[in-house]
């Protein structure tokens, strides 16, 4: 007879969905060539729709959420992953469409992994998740676009939130001047201990742009999207980069083409979800060195898996400081 394991899994009900811990064997899970004993998972803002039924995030019923994992293989078909490697998984719509990390077992697909860098715990990689890649990204995109630490200071927005926690503290590491947008000033302690030099409030970033504003950041890290992500843009220096990543603030962009054609702006998209696996082993190296690990330990809180929907509850209302890491074995 199999081991059981447990598992939180979401089911479709009549008047929405039912989420409740179970036990499950190894017979129950979905095809793939890597079995994982998982470590920790994480919650991101997905999480939050899923675990709260927003936004309608799960594709397949019944599922088990959680869209990041690391852990140790148990039994592999790839010649990429042997048992007792450390593998992270994140994105890929794992959580979603596939079955995720909010498990103490799971088997997925070997193209989703990359093996966790040797300085990494496990912690730590799901201190990062899916929300510090995407700002790792996000930094990797100014970069791509040449923005460097003279050329002046950069926003992040949204910043006590995952990604821009993250983002914030390893712009400031790498010497960039942090401009850090919040509604929250009850945080701004915790932001310049990330690095944070200057703050903007929520209120005076959602104000309606004009479609030139002074010119004040060389890049921007953007979480947020609909009216903060245009007053960045109708603020952004000539030939200044925008990384867009988010939409905490709604999916829309009312802006115009002004900072486009007169100041040259570039508009970078990032998405963390389908990029490349290459792509993403660059991150997760640049993360394990540009990522001050006292740092991430500061914005990280770790918490069971018992109590990820309370959690989910909170990061929809935008409550959430810095990256809860989740303990299926807590
Ligand atoms: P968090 O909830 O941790 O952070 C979002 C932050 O945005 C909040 O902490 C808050 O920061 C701010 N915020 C929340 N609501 C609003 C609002 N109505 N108006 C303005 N600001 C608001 O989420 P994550 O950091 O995990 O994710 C941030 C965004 O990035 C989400 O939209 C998520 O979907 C997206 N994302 C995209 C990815 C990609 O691949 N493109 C991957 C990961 C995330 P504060 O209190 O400081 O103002």
């Amino acid at each position: 007879m199999s081991n059981t394991f447990s598992a939180l899994v979401i089911r479709s009900t009549d008047d929405g969905q039912s989420a409740t811990i179970e036990q499950l064997t190894d017979a129950d899970l979905p095809e793939g060539e890597v079995l994982v004993d998982v470590d920790y998972s994480s919650l991101n803002y997905k999480d939050g729709m899923a675990l709260t039924g927003k936004g309608r995030i799960i594709r397949s019923f019944p599922m088990v959420p959680g869209i990041d994992l690391t852990g140790t293989v148990v039994s592999s078909d790839s010649d990429r992953f042997a048992p007792g490697d450390a593998v992270i998984l994140t994105g890929w719509s794992v959580g979603e469409r596939y079955w995720g990390g909010y498990t103490q077992r799971q088997r997925v697909r070997a193209d989703w992994l990359v093996k966790r860098p040797d300085e990494m715990s496990a912690v730590q990689a799901m201190g990062i998740g899916t929300a510090g890649l995407t700002a790792m990204l996000c930094v990797m995109g100014l970069e791509d676009g040449g923005v460097t630490p003279d050329d002046g200071p950069v926003v992040v927005t949204g910043a006590a939130g995952g990604v821009g926690s993250v983002a914030t503290a390893v712009l400031a590491h790498l010497g960039y001047a942090v401009t850090a947008v919040t509604g929250r000033p009850e945080q701004h302690d915790y932001l310049s201990a990330l690095g944070a030099s200057a703050f903007l409030s929520r209120d005076e970033m959602t104000s309606t742009p004009k479609p030139l504003e002074t010119e004040t950041w060389v890049g921007a890290v953007d979480t947020v999207g609909s009216t903060m992500l245009a007053k960045v843009i109708a603020q952004t220096k000539y030939s200044g980069v925008v990384t867009a990543c988010g939409l905490a603030g709604g999916v829309d962009l009312p802006s115009t083409v002004m900072p486009f054609i007169l100041r040259g702006v570039r508009l970078q998209g990032i998405d963390s979800v389908q990029a490349p696996s290459s792509l993403r082993e660059q991150a997760w190296a640049r993360l394990a060195t540009d990522l001050p690990m006292p740092l991430l330990e500061d914005l990280t809180q770790v918490v069971p898996m018992s109590e990820v929907l309370d959690h989910g509850a909170e990061i929809m209302a935008g409550q959430t400081r810095g990256r809860v890491v989740v303990d299926p074995n807590g």
